[in-house]
């Protein structure tokens, strides 16, 4: 590749959209669509995918033409470009006729750059339209969507076959964030690509902070998402729950206290899921509570942080719903409450799912994500295929490595308690019978008359479920959970019960206040590669005249600049608006339509 179509390729990142430099492997991807080679690229969410077809369209003659399996996302590509002053629309079922017949005017033309369009469209087209345009490339987006293993899968996308016999000299670029091999293979053969080029980037994000709280009880749980929430001011995140009921219940806890919040669901009517969408891109609510199926349309660059109230069942599913933060690459919080009562829900799920073998195995490597006592980075890497020889320091063992005690006594005291009763108690009712608690389950068979009845009375309940998490994770007892989830004693508990072996537990931490308060400066003083300080008065100015931009042109706000432009505008405070079109994601385009309003709210500030 000549250094003049590097210059090139630079200069239009550049000029379009105000970067300037390329990501690990994009320019690469670009130079093999220049070369009119086919590839296929895996990068996770957030990695810059987009950038990698756009550019060559920018470069190339004609029309680029890029399937994607979902309206939201369409709309939201083409805002973006359109933001930067590219020519692009979606083709879909979605707009009204006129607007259809503009568009495929504008297609015969070649006035677009970048066409989206959904693959039944493609199909449809395929005799028509596309017959009569210069088409630069295919670009098939969400690629996964082809395999019937994925999680994803579209019928549609497998009929695909066909673009290469009709368009063999266009290239195909096939671009996803799931990695696994079958999904890949299943991609190069159904798209027919010819000897493609595979690109395969870490799946690492960095940027995304990884927390997970253990053994709290309702309450507490609910008190430390308030505190979390009021930690990060107005920023948006999701919060991820397990049942319908529950992102109805959390929603209201929130509403409650004056923080701006919806639900997301399966049960919610196609109008009210879009809305509860569309308030969330554009800053309207702060805060969605959803099952599993919020997301896969979501672009939304500003989501800076993702709770999940329930344990995930798998590693996949908890990846992709984290993957949701900091698409913009800024610093992001991920939090993960676990359980023991949701490690026994998934559990029977798992087992009565049919692939009980799959299911189980990837629960209990979700459970040993939770678990782990060491970089919890580590684990999900691993878990992807990817081995780091070194702890993340941006994870809550790395940041507050376990300390272990003698934990022997209160081992015993647990065992004893289990072993008491013939091993015919689960863990709330064993948690009562250490604590002397007096209800239904212990009177209907006399546990109060037990030796072990209050034994653990020094110990508050909410710790007692946390230790017994450990005791399960160090191998003392087992969930029988085809019995009613009752525990059974293990032969190395035994060992501890009658003093043969010691047992060392890990200190419960709890979170104080002033510890939040020293975390929150942190993550404020975000803009990690610049070199002042940012001011967050002025960071909040900014964002209200980002709003008010934003709902002028009907827009959300993230595409009118990103936070992290926004940090950036915060830290290094252009006062002219040559210095503001300097800015790392501020393109000529930007600059020309935006840049006087935000410099001189810059120089009211200064
Ligand atoms: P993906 O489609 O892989 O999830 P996107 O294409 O949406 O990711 O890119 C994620 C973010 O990274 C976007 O805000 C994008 O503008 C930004 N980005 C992409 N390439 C670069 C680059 N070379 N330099 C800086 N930011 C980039
Ligand atoms: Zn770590």
């Amino acid at each position: 590749m000549s250094t003049y179509i590097k210059i090139k390729m630079l200069r239009t990142l550049k000029h379009f959209f105000g970067y300037d430099s390329f990501r690990p492997l994009q320019e690469d991807i670009i130079q093999t669509i220049l070369t009119g080679k086919d590839s296929l690229v895996l990068m996770p969410t957030g990695g810059g995918k987009s950038i990698c077809y756009q550019l060559p369209a920018l470069l190339s003659e004609g029309t680029a033409i890029v399937v994607s399996p979902l309206i939201s996302l369409m709309k939201d590509q083409v805002e973006t470009l359109n933001a930067n002053g590219i020519a692009a629309s979606a083709l879909n079922s979605n707009n009204d006729e006129t607007e259809n017949a503009n568009i495929r005017r504008a297609c015969m033309g070649g006035k677009l750059k970048l066409l989206y369009i959904s693959p039944e469209k493609l199909i449809a087209e395929a005799n028509y339209l596309l017959r009569d345009m210069h088409i630069s490339l295919f670009a098939v987006d969400e690629a996964h969507c082809i395999s019937q293993w994925g999680h994803d899968f579209r019928p549609e996308y497998a009929q695909m076959g066909f673009l290469h016999e009709m368009f063999p000299d266009v290239p195909i670029i096939a671009l996803t964030a799931t990695a696994d091999k079958i999904t890949r293979e299943d991609i190069v053969r159904q798209l027919h690509l010819k000897e493609p080029k595979i690109f395969i980037s870490s799946f690492d994000r960095p940027n995304l902070s990884l927390t997970v709280k253990r053994g709290y009880l309702q309450k507490e749980k609910s008190k430390a998402i308030l505190e979390f929430i009021s930690g990060h001011g107005g920023e948006s995140g999701i919060i991820y729950c397990m049942s319908r009921s529950k992102t109805e219940t959390v929603a209201q806890l929130l509403q409650k206290h004056g923080i701006g919040a919806t639900v997301y669901h399966a049960g919610l009517s196609p109008k009210e899921r879009d809305k509860a969408q569309a308030d969330f891109i554009n800053d309207r609510i702060q805060v969605v509570c959803a099952t599993i199926a919020f997301g896969m349309g979501i672009d939304k660059s500003n989501v800076r942080w993702i709770i999940h109230y329930n344990l995930p069942k798998s590693i996949e599913s908890f990846y992709q719903e984290i993957g949701r933060a900091g698409r913009d690459g800024m610093p992001s919080d991920t939090v993960l409450f676990y359980s023991l009562s949701d490690l026994i829900l998934l559990t029977r799920f798992a087992t009565e799912s049919g692939q009980q073998d799959i299911n189980l195995e990837k629960l209990q490597r979700m459970q040993q994500y939770a678990e782990s006592d060491i970089c919890r980075r580590r684990i999900l890497l691993s878990y992807f295929g990817e081995t780091s020889t070194e702890d993340c320091g941006n994870c809550d063992v790395c940041k507050n490595p376990p300390q272990r005690f003698d934990g022997t006594v209160i081992v015993q005291k647990a065992l004893s308690g289990i072993a008491r009763t013939n091993e015919q108690v689960g863990i709330q009712l064993l948690i009562d019978i250490l604590r002397g608690t007096m209800g239904a389950g212990i009177i209907s068979k006399s546990y109060q008359q037990l030796k072990t009845f209050g034994a653990g009375r020094d110990i508050p309940g909410r710790d007692w479920q946390d230790y017994l998490l450990q005791m399960l994770q160090l191998g003392y007892f087992e969930i029988a959970y085809n019995e009613n989830n009752h525990l059974k004693i293990t032969s190395s508990g035994n060992d501890v019960l009658f003093g043969r072996a010691k047992a060392q537990l890990a200190v419960i931490r709890r979170e104080e206040t002033s510890k939040k308060k020293t975390k929150k400066t942190t993550t404020k003083e975000l803009p990690l590669d610049l070199p002042s300080i940012e001011n967050t008065d002025l960071f909040e100015a900014l964002r209200q005249l980002r709003k008010k931009l934003a709902d002028e042109d009907m827009l959300p706000p993230y595409i009118v600049l990103s936070d992290k432009v926004l940090h950036t505008l915060s830290t290094l405070r252009p006062t002219s608006v040559e210095e503001f079109g300097n800015i790392s994601g501020i393109g000529d385009y930007k600059k020309k339509k935006y840049g006087k309003e935000f410099v001189s709210l810059i120089r009211e500030y200064l």
